[in-house]
């Protein structure tokens, strides 16, 4: 008799334990905090190099069994690898891009740490997450640019628009979805493209830096945000951007303590917060402002949680449900702070 009613508890419990597939609460985040602890002091510095890229991603792809998948997006005029890092199976597919420009450095720490922090560590969590998405990240997407500490790709033939002529390509310039691949002068672009193409993500991010700036109240701006302001990118892309701006807006302030701002960004279709909102995707440009060395860590926290963040809003549905409207009230980015370190044209993202 006790051991017929400990059955019946057995499968009640059960039917409460085990939902069935599809209907499963997600398991509950883990803090960024705790996160972030995950990945080991001194696996990547703050503005690595092409080697340190390729240790710390080869380091992160071994501790995590496999589960952190390596790849090449393409080439550089100078052959160095363009690397693609992927984390989770899941069939949304969300693409994060660092240091399009080479002298903006920190969105590539923050994406090697996100990178450990989801997929070395094998909780519950953890599994779920990377049962949902698949994010694939273009680390140090201008790895040439990288070593020499310049906004642009290396080509000493760059000639016309968005470039430097004798010196090379302004990547953020070329990924008009108008242009024929095939008839785009940037590798780096055309890799991004291709990947793009190829998996046609739901999210995209592409991590910057700006210059230093004030808020309208007088705080320092720590980040600035934009979303696709193209005419061509269509209503759908452009409404889901703008929850992705949100999430991404309150993550940054809220978690990270960043002071952020909206990005005074233009509309031209080359930019590629504008082109992979006009192919569909929620598309998001961020940019930590370039505050004194000590503070690096600081913004590339900012860059981690709004990568945690927007994972897991993309993992549990929670990103579709941000209004977008509160977009509107992201404040406008201030004045410059005077004696700021200049980026090269950094204004222009
Ligand atoms: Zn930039």
């Amino acid at each position: 008799m006790r051991s017929r009613l400990f059955a019946a508890v057995l499968l009640l419990l059960g039917a409460v334990f085990v939902a069935p597939p599809g209907a499963a609460a997600a398991p509950s985040q883990p803090s960024p905090a705790v996160l972030a602890a995950s990945a080991p002091a001194g696996l990547v510095p703050d503005q690595p190099s092409p080697e340190d890229v390729r240790r710390a991603l080869t380091r992160i792809a071994r501790a995590s069994d496999g589960r952190v998948r390596l790849g090449v997006a393409g080439r550089t005029n100078e052959n160095r690898p363009i690397r693609l890092a992927t984390v989770g199976t899941g069939s949304t597919r969300l693409l994060y891009v660092t240091q399009q420009h080479g002298d903006e450095p920190l969105g590539t720490p923050a994406a090697i740490q996100a990178l450990w922090a989801l997929g070395v560590p094998d909780s519950a969590w953890h599994r779920w997450l990377r049962s949902r998405v698949t994010i694939d990240i273009v680390v140090q997407a201008n790895p040439d640019g990288a070593v020499r500490n310049q906004r642009y790709n290396h080509d000493p033939s760059a000639s016309g628009d968005y470039s430097e002529p004798g010196v090379g390509y302004d990547i953020n310039r070329f990924h008009n979805p108008l242009t024929p691949i095939e008839d785009n002068p940037v590798p780096e672009s055309r890799a991004i493209l291709r990947q793009w193409h190829a998996t046609h993500p739901a999210v995209v991010v592409d991590y910057h830096m700006q210059g230093r700036y004030l808020q309208p109240d007088g705080r320092e701006t720590t980040a600035s945000i934009l979303w696709p302001t193209s005419p061509l990118a269509g209503d759908a892309a452009v409404g889901r951007s703008r929850q992705l701006a949100v999430r991404n807006h309150d993550a940054m302030t809220w978690v990270a303590g960043a002071n952020v701002t909206r990005y005074p960004g233009g509309d031209y279709e080359g930019i590629a917060r504008n082109a992979y909102g006009i192919l569909g995707s929620a598309s998001l440009l961020v940019e930590l402002s370039a505050l004194p060395q000590e503070q690096a860590d600081f913004q590339i926290r900012t860059a981690f949680v709004s990568m945690i963040a927007t994972a897991q809003g993309a993992a549990d549905g929670s990103l579709w449900r941000v209004n977008g409207e509160r977009a509107d009230t992201i404040p406008e980015r201030g004045p410059e702070l005077p004696d700021a370190p200049a980026l090269q044209r950094a204004d222009a993202a």
